[in-house]
């Protein structure tokens, strides 16, 4: 292949090589007229006796990857029947490059990158794209060390132009999957290469060496070498998630990469910390070897609890940093002790709320988990999400107690728990909210009122008289851009707010502060009635007075509010939005308290049921706990 250093493809002056590999020589390129440096890879093919459509098809499959873990591929063209691609320059090489074979690396260290390259990995599956080619030659590292994947769906580019010697599988074949071998590549055969990878990594060597032929001939037939027998170090369930990775049934394997990535990095943390055996919380844990902590893992804790007391409003006290994802949903016991916390990697996290430490985890990986609740009493957990089921938790024991299966085929978006008894409201995308008793799992009342999606709910925090009799009530909202109110025990109808045109993302009940037992005397007459509240889609955070029917308060912020929340005592009001503020507010005076800022977009926060803190999370996967003004 010549060389083209000097020379200009579409608009790059191609400097210097940079590297080699089967299908392609890389090129450091500048764009004439912007200077701005990017990569060239000019692929050992010609387009000849190739029809330049189907290149041009395969191109744009390559190109709508958009992924931070994925090398951008900015441009695409054709040079005198020599086909190129334009790639963001990743000026700190290979992983091969940057460890040579034999290199044994932190389990930290291997469990970060395993993250970045299955997310990666996982975006492309969900698109019906497999990767066939992961090695470290095509891991390369960006500007800040971030891993970057290459050679997304060139290798099989390569494959359906030309005939492929078996020269150019070399490189691939000590990853290569007993099925892609076998050629019927699927997604389960990125997992087993990026397995080999993770198994290079912990013990210095490849599982399978020697020939091609013997290669081939242990990927289809041979198990891997126990980890353990080369490095002692290595915990049982590290080798577990690896080896489960490396089946060579792709049926036996993970169900996606971004378990296979998660379990790893669970069992490294169970590992780093030296835990003991314990059997996962969950009796439908798939994996039977991950284990509950006996230690804490990695925590925030900012400051000590003992300062919260006179820390000023805003002052972070705690965290938790154990998921991997967006958070979801958050839940405090009503001791306030303990938070329950889900996030999209389908874990449902229980942790002690001012420690930090991770005390049970409950594992769903067949079912994304939308949100978590707490009893009133503490003693039961109940999760909600993708698969139409709701699942009941045992607290004590993390046993799973029961399963909820009325909302036939529909996701569930939103669950309340009755504030005093073991009643659950659970609302889904086909427009219906189930109320039911959590400890027959029987229907009590089936509401309708809805048109759309039901996306959140929850009860009145007491009993309200109406004409009709004496009951606790429901506020629920959704994609019909209603919020309505309605009994619990009948679903009767009481009120229907219609305004803006938004979707209802949030909703919330006010306290009573009139309640016989309440403790505080009402401040002003604001504090007349109660209220209900919702967050939309457009930012618009609207209040109505339940007693009257009125509207009294909306205000629009720049992105959409997410959660919405009396504190215990009903004098401050707090909304969580995309923007990655939570503000709180003054009910009686109406003015601002605190504006908290995290790093990310915002999705929920909850009071503590004493009011001294609110917990929030959301798009950075962090929960930080900070004192409530
Ligand atoms: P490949 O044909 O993908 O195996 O690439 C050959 C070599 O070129 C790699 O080993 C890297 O050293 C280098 N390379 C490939 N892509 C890039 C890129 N986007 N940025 C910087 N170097 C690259």
């Amino acid at each position: 292949m010549s060389d083209y250093t000097g020379r200009q493809l579409g608009n790059y002056q191609l400097t210097r090589l940079l590297g080699e590999g089967a299908f392609a020589q890389v090129y450091l390129g500048e764009h004439i007229y912007l200077s701005t440096q990017a990569a060239i890879k000019v692929l050992k093919t010609q387009t000849e006796n190739y029809p330049v459509d189907l290149f041009y098809t395969e191109a744009r499959n390559i190109a709508r990857l958009v992924h931070p873990n994925i090398v951008r591929v900015l441009d695409f063209g054709v040079d005198s029947n020599t086909p190129f691609l334009v790639l963001d320059y990743a000026p700190n090489g290979t992983l091969r490059q940057r460890y040579v074979p034999g290199t044994v690396l932190p389990l930290s260290t291997i469990v970060s990158y395993i993250k970045q390259i299955a997310e990666a990995l996982q975006y492309a599956h969900d698109d019906k794209l497999v990767h066939r080619d992961i090695k470290p030659e095509n891991i390369l590292l960006g500007r800040r060390n971030e891993v970057l994947l290459s050679d997304f769906g060139i290798a099989l580019m390569v494959q359906t132009m030309q005939y492929q010697n078996l020269q150019d599988v070399a490189g691939t074949l000590p990853y290569m999957a007993p099925e892609q071998i076998q050629g019927q590549p699927r997604p389960a055969s990125d997992q087993y290469s990026l397995g080999i990878i993770a198994y290079e990594w912990l013990s210095g060597r490849r599982p399978f060496q020697g020939s091609m032929t013997e290669m081939i001939s242990q990927h289809l037939a041979v198990a891997p070498p126990s980890l353990r027998s080369i490095i002692p170090a290595i915990t049982p369930d590290v080798e577990h998630v690896v080896m489960t990775a490396l089946e060579k049934d792709p049926g036996q394997r993970f169900g996606s990469v971004r378990a296979f990535a998660v379990a790893l990095e669970q069992a490294s943390q169970f590992s780093e910390q030296g835990g003991k055996s314990v059997l996962a919380s969950a009796p439908t844990a798939p994996i039977p070897s991950l284990k509950k902590p006996a230690t804490p893992p990695p925590i925030s804790l900012r400051a000590p609890a003992s300062m919260a007391q006179s820390a000023p409003a805003g002052t972070v006290i705690g965290g938790y940093h154990g998921h991997l994802n967006t958070v979801r949903s958050l839940s405090w016991s009503p001791d306030n002790a303990s938070i329950v916390s889900v996030s999209d990697d389908r874990l449902v996290h229980v942790w002690d709320a001012l420690t930090g430490e991770r005390r049970q985890i409950y594992q769903d990986i067949a079912n994304i988990v939308h949100a978590a609740a707490w009893s009133f009493d503490g003693s039961r957990i109940a999760t909600v999400g993708n698969d139409a089921h709701v699942r009941i938790w045992d607290f004590a024991t993390g046993r799973l107690l029961a399963t909820y299966r009325g909302h036939t085929g529909s996701a569930i978006n939103a669950l309340a728990w009755s504030p005093a008894h073991h009643i659950i409201a659970t609302a889904a995308s086909d427009g219906v909210v189930h109320v039911w008793d959590a400890t027959t799992g029987q229907p009590l009342t089936i509401y309708r009122g809805h048109t759309g999606s039901v996306n959140a709910l929850a009860w009145s925090p007491y009993e309200i008289s109406t004409p009709y009799g004496r009951g606790y009530h429901i506020v629920s909202g959704g994609d019909d851009v209603s919020i309505q109110t309605w009994e619990a025990a009948t679903g009767r109808g009481i009120a229907l707010y219609r305004s803006q045109p938004a979707r209802v993302l949030s909703v919330g009940w006010s306290p009573n502060i009139y309640s016989s037992s309440s403790r505080f005397e009402p401040a002003t007459s604001m504090y007349n009635s109660s209220r209900v509240a919702c967050g939309r889609e457009d930012g618009m955070v609207e209040m109505w007075d339940t007693s009257v029917n009125r509207e009294v308060l909306s205000y629009r912020y720049l992105s959409a509010v997410t959660t919405v929340g009396w504190s215990p005592d009903g004098r401050r009001f707090a909304y969580a939005s995309h923007e990655s503020a939570v503000e709180v507010w003054d009910t009686t005076t109406n003015l601002k308290l605190v504006t908290f800022s995290h790093t990310a977009p915002q999705r929920v926060l909850a009071w503590s049921p004493n009011g001294k803190y609110i917990a929030s999370g959301g798009g950075d996967s962090e929960i930080l706990i900070w004192v409530a003004p």
